[in-house]
């Protein structure tokens, strides 16, 4: 496996990514191509056991270790880096991945020593999975909708509710939860929760989905937590799930680019071997057209992919950037996974086919941590 398969190397050699990133680049890019045979045949019967056992892959390799807060940490161009090279070779690798990054991001960032001491390990291991449940039956794009009930009790809270479409949640030790405790008006009577999912009262019932994946709904019946379980200020809940999609934002981006960019070359290399009218379907001009449209959109997205996490790490205004980036990335690998499948013509349609696989796979993209039209709104307000 080249790195310039899983990357470009254009995109790679620009200023905003040092050495380091380029090592990244390379060891991850390599490790993929070795482990493709696990990563690429998950149990799609199992989504929940399949998970698991990716994360305990992805954890064994090491690809999570910067979450132990004892062990060097990671800045986000290389969460994007590693999230591009797992979705290029398995959509359940980063899938995997991306939740565990998540949930850690909320507790790295605002969590106490505890909390780290407590969680951070064993989500860097990969022998723990976390989740991170905001959306509700009521309230998905509209996260200050939220009804999940923290009702104060003695020292601790008594959580009451559902949360919906939540990965992980089938098999998550820990989760995240947004709950109302009413401190305050609408989004500020909002906190957040760490939840350990062994507490009496909790719940998950798995989700089918059009790509099978760990997903599940979760019910909370007087669920006891303690005053630890906070996460974050009492009321501040809402700024700490947007702090961290904000900066996850980005990296669904740099997914988006893994995932096309598979599609792309798989397209690439079914139009120079496919025979049509005496040549190749490669050498027919509306086939071509296609073809560069495809390259040019991944140059952009991985170049909009670039900037926004170069403006995590260095702490310019990546909230716009990070919705720039996804919006663009997400779309624009719909379009390319589309074009792709269009290449294949019938073969394309095959269940269980790469590009079938891809098809269902990229959807998702363009609704879960805040859908297109929701970020078009991001975008717009910062103008
Ligand atoms: C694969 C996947 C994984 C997910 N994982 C998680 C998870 O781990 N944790 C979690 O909490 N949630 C998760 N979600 C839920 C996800 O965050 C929500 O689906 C998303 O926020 C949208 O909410 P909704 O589905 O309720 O759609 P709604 O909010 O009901 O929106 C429906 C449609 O209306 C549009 N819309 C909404 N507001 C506006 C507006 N103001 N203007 C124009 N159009 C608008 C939306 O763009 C969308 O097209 C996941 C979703 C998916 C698909």
């Amino acid at each position: 496996m080249s790195l310039s398969e899983v990357f470009d190397p254009g995109v790679l050699a620009i200023p905003m990514f040092d050495d380091v990133h380029r090592t990244l680049a390379g060891e991850i890019g390599q490790w993929c191509g070795d482990r493709e045979p696990v990563l690429r045949s998950p149990d799609i019967a199992d989504p929940a056991a399949a998970g698991r056992a990716m994360l305990a892959e992805i954890g064994r390799a090491g690809w999570l270790s910067h979450l132990d807060p004892d062990r060097p940490g990671s800045d986000f161009r290389s969460v994007c880096l590693r999230r591009q090279a797992l979705a290029y070779h398995a959509d359940l690798a980063d899938f995997a991945y991306a939740i565990q990054e998540l949930t850690a991001d909320a507790i790295i960032r605002h969590g106490t020593a505890q909390q780290c001491g407590r969680y951070l390990p064993g989500l860097a291991s990969g022998a723990a999975a976390g989740a991170m449940a905001l959306s509700e039956p009521g309230a998905g794009s509209d996260l200050s909708a939220c009804i999940l009930e923290a009702a104060p009790a003695g020292e601790g809270f008594v959580l009451n509710g559902t949360k919906s479409w939540i990965a992980q949640g089938d098999i998550a030790d820990v989760c995240v939860v947004l709950a109302r405790t009413g401190d305050g008006p609408g989004p500020l009577g909002l906190t957040t929760f760490l939840v350990d999912t062994t507490t009496a009262g909790f719940k998950a019932d798995p989700v089918g989905a059009i790509a099978p994946r760990s997903w599940a709904e979760l019910t909370f019946t007087n669920v006891v937590v303690g005053p630890e379980a906070v996460l974050g200020e009492r009321g501040q809940g809402l700024v700490v799930a947007l702090d961290v999609l904000e900066r996850a934002r980005a990296s669904v981006a740099a997914a988006a680019v893994g995932f096309a960019r598979r599609a792309f070359h798989l397209a690439l290399g079914h139009a120079r071997t496919r025979k049509a009218y005496g040549g190749k379907l490669s050498d027919l001009q509306l086939v071509r057209s296609s073809l560069a449209g495809m390259e040019v959109k991944l140059s952009a997205a991985a170049l909009l992919t670039a900037r926004a996490s170069w403006a995590v790490d260095t702490g310019r205004d990546h909230a716009t950037q990070s919705s720039i980036a996804k919006l663009y990335a997400s779309e624009a690998a719909g379009e390319i996974v589309d074009a792709a499948l269009q290449i294949f013509g019938a073969a394309g349609l095959v269940a269980g086919s790469p590009m079938e696989l891809l098809y269902r796979q990229i959807r998702s993209l363009r609704i879960y941590e805040g859908s297109s039209e929701v970020i078009e709104m991001t975008i717009a307000d910062a103008l």
